[in-house]
C-alpha cells in the first residue's frame, strides 16, 4: 500500500458518493492527516507504507479512511480539516459557524476601499467565524471593532480567530453575545456596520446541497419565510446604533437587492449602492443613515 493507492481508493469513494470535487478533497484530506504539503507528497508518494510495523502510520490510514467516510457522509471538507482561508487569513471552522466564502469577500473589499483611512468603529452583526470582523481589523484601519452573534458557539470559533489572526493586537476587537441589537448598549454609536446575515427563505434550505442543508448551522442560514428577517432588523436597529453619515454594508441573496434597497429606503436611508460579486451577482447592499431630521440634506 503507498500514498498513491490510498489517495485513488478515497477518491473513488467520494466519486461514487457524489462530492463534486472528489480529487481534490480526497488530496486535500491526505495532505492533512500525513500533515504534508504537495512538493512532498509527490515525493513519496510510491513508497510501500507499513502500517503492521509502524503504529504511526496505521494510526494514519485508519484516520485518513475515516475523514473520507465523512465527506462522503457531505460533512463539508472545512469542518474536517477545521479551517478556511478568507481574505488570505487562515481561519478556524467548526459546525457552529458558516464555512467563510469567497462571496464573502465582496463585502470585506468594498468596505476596505469606502472605509480607507476611516480611524472609526465598527460593528459586525451575525458575526459566526469572525471571517468579516477579524479580516476589517486586520487589513482596514478601524480604531475599535465590535463583533455581535447569538451563538455562543460560535463566538468561541471567532474567539479563537481573534487571537490566532490579530494576535497582540486582539483586543481591538471586542465580541458580544446579543440576539441582533439587544445587548448593544443604547447609546453605542458605530462609524460602520457589516452583517453577513441569515438569509435564505426556510423552504429554500432544504433544496440545498446537502453539506450546507444538514450540516451547517441553520442559524445562520435561515432568514424566515422570506428570508428577509434579519435586513428589517437591520434596518432598524442601525438607525439607532450609527451616527449621522454612518455606513451599513450588508451581504444578500443573488435575487435580494430590489427587496433590500426597499427596506433600507422605506427606513430613510440614503445613497443605496448594490456591488456584484466575483460570479456577477448582486451581493453586496450599502447604505448611509443620514441622522434624524438631517434626511433631505444627503
Ligand atoms: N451564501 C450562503 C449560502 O448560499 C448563505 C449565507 C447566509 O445566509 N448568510 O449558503
Amino acid at each position: 500500500m503507498t500514498l498513491e493507492m490510498l489517495l485513488r481508493e478515497g477518491k473513488e469513494r467520494l466519486a461514487e458518493a457524489g462530492v463534486a470535487d472528489a480529487a481534490l478533497d480526497a488530496r486535500y484530506l491526505l495532505l492533512d492527516v500525513w500533515e504534508m504539503n504537495l512538493a512532498a507528497f509527490l515525493t513519496c508518494r510510491g513508497r510501500e507504507l507499513s502500517p503492521d510495523r509502524n503504529r504511526e502510520e496505521g494510526e494514519r490510514i485508519r484516520r485518513y479512511r475515516e475523514l473520507i467516510e465523512q465527506r462522503a457522509g457531505r460533512t463539508p471538507l472545512q469542518q474536517l480539516t477545521g479551517c478556511q482561508e478568507f481574505m488570505g487569513l487562515p481561519f478556524r471552522v467548526n459546525a457552529h459557524v458558516l464555512i467563510p466564502r469567497q462571496d464573502t469577500e465582496t463585502l470585506v473589499e468594498l468596505v476596505l476601499k469606502e472605509q480607507a483611512g476611516s480611524g472609526g468603529a465598527l460593528l459586525d452583526m451575525c458575526t459566526g467565524s469572525g471571517c468579516i470582523a477579524v479580516s476589517l481589523a486586520k487589513l482596514g484601519d478601524f480604531s475599535r471593532v465590535v463583533a455581535a452573534d447569538i451563538s455562543r458557539e460560535a463566538l468561541e470559533v471567532a474567539d479563537e480567530n481573534r487571537r490566532a489572526i490579530l494576535e497582540d493586537e486582539g483586543e481591538r476587537l471586542l465580541l458580544a453575545e446579543s440576539d441582533m441589537f439587544a445587548q448593544i448598549g443604547r447609546r453605542e454609536r458605530f462609524d460602520v456596520i457589516t452583517s453577513n446575515p441569515p438569509y435564505i427563505p426556510s423552504q429554500v434550505i432544504e433544496g440545498l446541497e446537502p453539506e450546507v442543508r444538514d450540516h451547517e448551522p441553520r442559524l445562520a442560514l435561515d432568514g424566515a419565510a422570506d428570508g428577509l428577517k434579519f435586513y428589517r432588523i437591520l434596518a432598524d436597529g442601525c438607525r439607532e446604533h450609527l451616527i449621522p453619515g454612518g455606513y451599513v454594508y450588508m451581504e444578500i441573496g443573488w435575487d435580494q437587492a430590489e427587496d433590500v434597497k426597499r427596506i433600507f429606503e422605506d427606513h430613510g436611508y440614503k445613497k443605496l449602492t448594490v456591488t456584484k460579486d466575483m460570479a456577477g451577482l448582486d451581493r453586496v447592499v450599502r447604505a448611509v443613515w443620514p441622522g434624524k431630521g438631517e434626511e433631505n440634506h444627503v
